[in-house]
């Protein structure tokens, strides 16, 4: 006698889980497809356990054919269910049939086969049979628990080969966890054939996988309820290669600044009813929040961009009210119609950022096109994003030098680090390009310190004050100055070379002292541990000489764009500047120094060091030397 009080409360469990799978928007992608199947499958294999266990029970009140019929569809749900658990798992794992189309045949033969013997039983007495005496096992009953086991494995194996794709370790354990509740039911159903407990442990691996993966939260941006950055990362990973899709985006004119404004909670209300405004305006398309203020349209036909525009901006036009709040916004526009080219998922994401950020600048509201010629430039991007995050990584960027020229000797006394990072093919990128990415990262610190730790190992391991080279300037970004273990990192760098601090100067912009006392602090805190501090760019900030009279800088160097514009129109305002800063007791260095006219000049307004291509380009440590060495 079967025994299958498990059952129902198993069915009922599964029905709150779907209703509340339903209950919110998922997306068309294919692991949350197979996941569904996986719940009718479990759903269609506990209605015909139920079934035929009540029939085998009560065999001699049905037609034996019946009860036959019943357990064939029975086990054919069984084997189904099993294969279902095996794709999902690969689905989660990024695997796609198109991947290796061999392979995916050669994993669905055991279903097919378990298949074609379940639906032959009723004939065949395979895997059961029923006779007079009612139901029993067939000579290949085993195969139930070989079928399984042998998904199961290849889960496994799959999980072991790509377990990288899940990025965190959560997902890793709800991923084993899922494959080793299935494992246990199978092993108990072989011990405790009659309990009907395969179900239940189905069940359990059901409710691992949503809570691990498939929740419909994990893909929804709470604040504004649109789908989130991640469900557009994986709506792109599987449909991004599809031209017919096309794509329309918007984002909330000078967001940060309305956030500002209006306040989080007003700003959240708007995002949501944009949101609601634009699910509701486009149903059949797909409505990402791409964070700060951006929101993604995915169509899956052709569009009209300006028509869109025109929808949207008229609601723009309006208010956005709710709880009290009534939010008055802007939006600008871009779109993008893919033609020829089938751009990876992070190309993507980063033209539709930069046409947003465009957008976000011009003063109308014609949306801007992602042409080809901005793919490339997105996938030009990312490249160098890759080989500077490499770089950081691998401790490989580079310091070059270049000389800072005494003007009375006219001899090398000092250089500048500058941070270089080369591609693999030994081209360089320059730090215009990379420098902006490092703050915007963060990853700044991690450069900075690399330089900082690469110039005083330089120093140590030459005799500079040989051949007359008193100091290195090395660049400090705003975002590394603002770090309280500044000075106790530096100074621990610079002992463990041996190298006196005061050979090492550091630059900052006038952006790193804007006011307040932690950088006064930040200041004397470096000059107290023996650095040197100089002022780097003067002239391109909003200069406060009340402020800098307060700094303990030894030098301040005048940006080249303002030693360009006085070698063009000579005035006095520059001379009076440098005289003004040496009376306040500052070296002065000039900057982009490109010929003989400019030291000439420089020389005349009372500059103390010069730096430029008259002199070099940064060069590579070991070309320093021999640079200065061969003066
Ligand atoms: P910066 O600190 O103003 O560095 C001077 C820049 O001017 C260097 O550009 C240098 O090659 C360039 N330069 C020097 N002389 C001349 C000249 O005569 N004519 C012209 N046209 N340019 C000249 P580079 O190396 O491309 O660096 C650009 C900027 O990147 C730097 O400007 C600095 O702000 C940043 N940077 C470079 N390395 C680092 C670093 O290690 N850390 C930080 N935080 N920033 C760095
Ligand atoms: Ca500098
Ligand atoms: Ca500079």
């Amino acid at each position: 006698m079967w025994n299958f009080s498990f059952v129902f409360p198993t069915l009922l469990i599964l029905t709150i889980i779907l209703i509340y799978y339903y209950m919110l928007p998922h997306l068309d992608i294919r692991r949350n497809r197979v996941f569904i199947h996986i719940t009718e499958a479990e759903a269609f294999v506990i209605v015909f356990d139920i079934i035929s266990s009540l029939a085998d029970n009560h065999y001699q009140s049905l037609p034996l054919s019946l009860t036959s019929i019943f357990n064939a569809l029975f086990f054919a749900g069984f084997f189904f269910r099993s294969y279902l658990f095996f794709i999902f798992t690969v689905s989660v794992l990024g695997y796609s049939p198109k991947d290796n189309r061999i392979l995916a045949f050669i994993s669905r033969v055991p279903f097919y086969f378990s298949l074609v013997i379940s639906m032959l039983s009723p004939i065949f007495g395979w895997i059961y049979y029923i006779d007079s005496d009612g139901y029993h096992s067939g000579p290949l009953y085993s195969l139930l628990y070989y079928v399984s086991l042998f998904y199961i494995a290849a889960s496994f194996i799959s999980f072991l080969y790509k377990k990288d794709v899940l990025e965190n370790k959560r997902d890793r354990y709800t991923m084993i966890l899922f494959n080793l509740v299935l494992l246990c039911g199978i092993v108990i159903r072989r011990l405790l054939p009659n309990l009907l407990l395969m179900d239940t442990f189905c069940l359990m691996a059901i409710l691992v996988a949503y809570l691990g993966f498939e929740n419909p939260e994990f893909f929804l941006d709470l604040k504004s309820t649109a789908f989130n950055d991640t469900a557009l990362r994986r709506y792109l990973d599987e449909h991004g290669k599809d031209r017919s899709l096309t794509y329309f985006s918007l984002v909330v004119h000078t967001y940060n600044e309305m956030r500002e404004i209006y306040g989080p909670v007003p700003m959240d209300n708007g995002l949501y009813l944009i949101s609601l405004f634009l699910r509701h305006c486009f149903p059949k398309a797909y409505v990402f929040y791409f964070l700060r203020g951006r929101f993604v349209i995915i169509f899956r036909e052709p569009i009209s961009p300006e028509a869109i525009r025109d929808i949207i901006d008229k609601r723009f036009k309006e208010p956005w009210v709710l709880d009290g709040s009534e939010l008055y916004l802007d939006a600008n526009y871009s779109f993008y119609i893919p033609r020829d080219m089938v751009p990876s998922t992070d190309t993507i994401l980063e033209a539709l950022s930069i046409s947003l950020s465009k957008a976000d600048r011009t003063a109308d509201n014609i949306p801007v096109e992602i042409r080809s010629e901005d793919i490339n430039k997105a996938e030009a991007g990312l490249h160098i994003k890759e080989c500077f995050e490499s770089a950081i990584e691998n401790d490989n960027v580079t310091v070059y030098l270049q000389p800072l020229v005494d003007i009375k000797t006219k001899r090398i006394i000092g250089a500048e680090a500058l941070a270089r990072i080369f591609d693999k093919d030994g081209n360089m990128i320059p730090p215009d390009l990379f420098i902006p990415m490092a703050e915007s990262s963060g990853l700044i610190n991690q450069l900075g310190e690399q330089v900082f730790e690469k110039t005083c190992r330089f120093i140590s391991e030459n005799d500079l004050m040989s051949i007359g080279i008193k100091w290195i300037n090395v660049n400090l970004s705003p975002l590394q100055f603002i770090r309280v273990d500044l000075s106790d990192r530096f100074s621990d760098i610079a002992a463990r070379y041996g190298v006196p601090p005061a050979q090492l100067h550091l630059e900052i912009t006038e952006q790193a002292v804007e006011d307040d006392a932690f950088m006064q602090k930040q200041m004397s805190t470096l000059t107290d541990n023996g650095f040197q501090l100089v002022l780097d760019d003067y002239g391109t900030g909003y200069s406060n000489l009340l402020r800098l009279k307060k700094c303990p800088f030894v030098n301040i160097k005048i940006d080249r764009e303002l030693v360009w514009d006085y070698s063009k129109n000579p005035d006095n305002i520059l001379p009076t500047m440098v005289s003004a800063f040496k009376q306040m007791g500052f070296g002065i260095t000039a900057e982009g120094i490109e010929n003989e006219e400019m030291v000439v000049a420089m020389e005349r307004i009372g500059c103390d060091y010069l730096q430029g291509y008259f002199y070099s380009k940064p060069i590579s440590m070991d070309a320093f030397l021999e640079t200065v060495k061969a003066l």
